[in-house]
């Protein structure tokens, strides 16, 4: 039998074999991998590079170009960000600068990057309203049909390859659906009306009737068949301020995040106005409300398991609506183990004072998404919850994501009015 020795370092009290004395250098195997472990740490800290691929540039097309091109992972490197958003970089480009991603992106489909494609394709609409309908044929030719968004603007002939193909493409047809969704025009209109007379064959073999794939782009068909909008016109970015003395005055006018007077019926526990708006905001004009101020109550402790209706008095004032119904998963709250701290957010937190498109924030997928007015972005399917009182779908109003909120944060509150009732509702999706 061989005789151990003990590990040479201080305070380990392992005993080991000579052969392993001899490879190590007298250590035990942890204490030397431990001890490799921090000799390759330092050996980073003391050789990693800060890279600024950004360095010099101005173009905002080549900026734009590197931000979308995946960073390769390197522990010697440290990777400068870039000092504006993506979105901030989308607003900002010319007209003809803008071509040119769209360009770019024709180039990667072609060349085989569909993601990166899409993306910037995505962007362009999202962040910018931008009409990328010249690339529409290129991206039928490579079957990119999702996000449905990306078609919004189809010309006739799209649109009619479009409404011929989604009766015999089996395997695309749900893609194909959301993308005529989105592009909403009489002729689609119509068609739709026409599927909810007679429903197609094919239509068994869908989730939902294919009438309600409009709610995906924001509408649906009303009794008579007429294209009913659940959303408002113009959107704006949900920002947090650094600095709060500045924001005093747009408060006044905007308030996000506070205690509400009023108790949950289902936890007790106090609820929370989400946002205290304003009602001649741009963003509510379509709407016009008689009352002064939008406030939009909801318990964020039982909110994310199901609708919240507030019913608005005269003044606008909300309260815990009859329509309410407890869902039966709601699980035991323990009140105490919830944490409000959201709420020091509230006071940071301000609309922007220039709208952004109304499609902003409206791709999931991509970053920035708390905003008011304009399209929202659903984490999962559509999901417009019906007026208790009329039974049709209510409107769109805004978002608030809890990522933009707290840190460890997640999940999307979406709100919804019915003017001509006076409720609104909360719900609430999660990846
Ligand atoms: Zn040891
Ligand atoms: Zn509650
Ligand atoms: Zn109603």
């Amino acid at each position: 039998m061989t005789e151990k020795v003990p590990c040479q370092s201080e305070g380990c009290a392992a005993m080991i074999l000579p052969s392993t004395a001899a490879k190590t250098g007298g250590y035990c195997m942890p204490c030397y991998q431990e001890q490799e472990r921090r000799k390759r740490e330092a050996y980073i800290q003391q050789h990693r590079k800060t890279v600024n691929l950004y360095e010099g540039l101005n173009d905002p097309v080549e900026i734009l170009k590197i931000m979308h091109s995946p960073l390769q992972y390197d522990p010697l490197i440290k990777y400068t960000p870039y000092p504006r958003s993506k979105e901030q970089v989308y607003a900002s480009l010319s007209p003809s600068e803008a071509e040119s991603m769209a360009a770019y992106a024709s180039h990667l489909l072609v060349s085989g990057d569909e993601d990166t494609s899409r993306d910037i394709l995505s962007s362009l609409v999202s962040f910018r309203n931008e009409s990328i309908a010249g690339c529409l044929p290129l991206l039928l030719e490579h079957e990119l049909y999702y996000p449905g968004i990306l078609y919004k603007d189809a010309g006739p002939d799209v649109r009619d390859r479009l409404l011929d193909q989604v009766e015999w493409d089996d395997e695309n047809r749900n893609f194909i659906l959301l993308a005529l969704a989105w592009i909403g025009d009489e002729q689609v209109v119509r068609r739709f009306q026409e599927w909810r007379m007679k429903p197609p064959e094919w239509a068994e073999h869908l989730y939902v009737v294919p009438a309600l794939y409009a709610r995906e782009a924001g509408w649906e068909l009303s009794d008579s068949g007429q294209r009913r909008n659940l959303v408002q016109g113009s959107s704006y970015a949900v920002e947090k301020m650094e600095d709060q003395r500045d924001s005093t005055v747009q408060q006044m006018f905007s308030g996000f995040l506070r205690h509400a007077a009023a108790a949950c019926s289902w936890c007790s526990g106090k609820l929370t106005r989400l946002i205290d708006v304003d009602t001649t905001h741009t963003a509510l004009a379509r709407l016009n409300l008689s009352w002064e101020r939008l406030q939009v109550d909801t318990c964020v402790n039982c909110g994310c398991y199901g609708v919240i209706y507030m019913e608005l008095d005269g003044d606008g004032a909300p309260s815990w609506s009859a329509y309410n119904r407890k869902p039966d998963y709601l699980p035991d709250i323990e009140l105490e183990e919830y944490s409000r701290e959201y709420l020091l957010v509230g006071p940071q937190l301000m609309l922007s004072s220039i709208p952004r498109s109304a499609y902003y924030a409206a791709v999931w997928e991509l970053d920035s998404h708390s905003k008011f007015g304009g399209y929202p972005g659903w984490v999962q399917d559509a999901g417009y919850p019906n007026c208790p009182c009329c039974g049709r779908s209510m409107l769109f109003i805004g978002q608030l994501d809890w990522s933009d909120l707290e840190d460890y944060g997640e999940g999307i509150y979406y709100m919804f009015i019915c003017p001509k009732d006076r409720i609104t509702a909360t719900t609430y999706q999660q990846s």
